[in-house]
């Protein structure tokens, strides 16, 4: 296969499982996002693709190559980091140059390779300029460009964004996926951003005590997440107990919701509902009820919070379908079935 293979990848520090039997593939040409709490394993699933640290057990290969034993200098690959590691006493272009001149790169095709570089991070221009005398949005770029010199085979990044202001890194995101589509590189990005996964990704992986609990594209994990984790961690969401009696029907909190099935054989369940999803109507005609105890308005959505027999249920709507409650209110509370992900519990 073209592209990286993770072969039931483990790590251990001493008795300490960091990364726990790891399968994973990644096309050639794809964009991944590493995602969990910390601690889950990111940085040393990362490491070990990188080659700076080495498997207890399982195998790495990149394009059907074995690249287990392989040092990283050999690999092919583009590498930034959080803490970037420009040398503060070059420039701009001998930065970027560098990674050609210890491979012995002509000196012109160095200065082309630099300028085309420049060009493609927007920083046409800035080669002669002290890398000490840029804004930190700059300096990003500057350490994907060197990254990117020697045209690797894989693009290794890890939280490179963590460091900028809220504003930028949400610019940076889009630029960093413009840049890897028109490249077509294979790219692996860690992150505990999950607005940054959902934006760049072609596969997001979660990640949780060293093991992956999803690897699917952004928008399966937030509308089919595998688990109860998956479905908290991501975005935010409503999860409510469900069982079912002998005949199949199924109930949340003691009341009867119509048209759910949990599955043959599952007699109870943990029901996602992303607060999207929620509907919110006048209580009886079936749905079930709730009273309204506190309403945010936060100008583009509105929250509002509905406790059912004791379990908080938050409902978001955007301003022109805001529901005409208040606080104390008898409301009732729609499930569509369809909006419901049946997870086990
Ligand atoms: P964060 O988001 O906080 O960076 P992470 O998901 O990247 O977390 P890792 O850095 O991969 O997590 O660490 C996973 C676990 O392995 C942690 O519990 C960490 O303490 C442990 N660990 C990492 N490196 C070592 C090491 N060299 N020796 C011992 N334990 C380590």
């Amino acid at each position: 296969m073209s592209g990286l293979a993770l072969n039931n990848v483990t790590k251990e520090f001493g008795t300490f499982t960091a990364v726990n039997n790891v399968a994973l593939t990644v096309p050639h040409g794809t964009f991944v996002c590493m995602l969990g709490p910390s601690g889950c394993g990111k940085t040393t699933l990362l490491r070990m693709i990188a080659g700076l640290e080495l498997p207890s057990a399982g195998t790495i290969s990149l394009d059907g190559e074995d690249i287990t034993q392989v040092p990283t200098h050999k690999r092919n690959l583009g590498m930034v980091f959080q803490s970037l590691a420009l040398f503060p006493h070059l420039t701009v272009g001998e930065n970027i140059a560098y990674p050609l001149r210890i491979r012995g790169a002509a000196k012109e095709d160095q200065v082309k390779r630099v300028a085309d570089l420049l060009a493609m991070v927007h920083l046409g221009g800035y080669a002669d300029r002290p890398v000490a005398k840029l804004s930190g949005g700059q300096r990003q770029r500057v350490a994907i460009a060197r990254a990117l010199a020697i045209s690797p085979k894989l693009f290794l990044l890890d939280e490179p964004l963590s460091a900028l202001d809220a504003q930028l890194r949400e610019a940076m995101q889009v630029e960093l996926r413009q840049l890897q589509q028109k490249l077509g590189i294979t790219t692996i990005v860690v992150t505990h951003d999950q607005r940054e996964a959902m934006t760049m990704a072609d596969t997001v992986i979660v990640m949780k005590g060293g093991e992956i609990r999803q690897a699917a594209p952004p928008i399966e994990i937030y509308r089919r997440p595998a688990d109860s984790f998956v479905a908290d961690f991501i975005g935010s969401t409503n999860l409510i107990a469900a069982e079912a009696d002998s005949a199949g029907r199924v109930s949340v909190l003691g009341q009867a919701v119509p048209g759910i099935s949990l599955g043959s054989g599952m007699k109870t369940a943990t029901l996602s509902v992303r607060p999207e999803d929620v509907h919110l109507t006048a209580p009886g005609d079936g749905a079930l009820s709730g009273t309204v105890t506190f309403v945010r308005d936060l100008g583009g959505t509105i929250e509002t919070f509905v406790d059912m027999s004791g379990q908080r249920i938050v409902a978001v709507s955007t301003p022109r379908a805001r529901p005409q409650v208040t606080v104390g209110q008898p409301v009732g509370v729609v499930l569509q079935p369809d909006v419901c992900v049946v997870l086990a519990k």
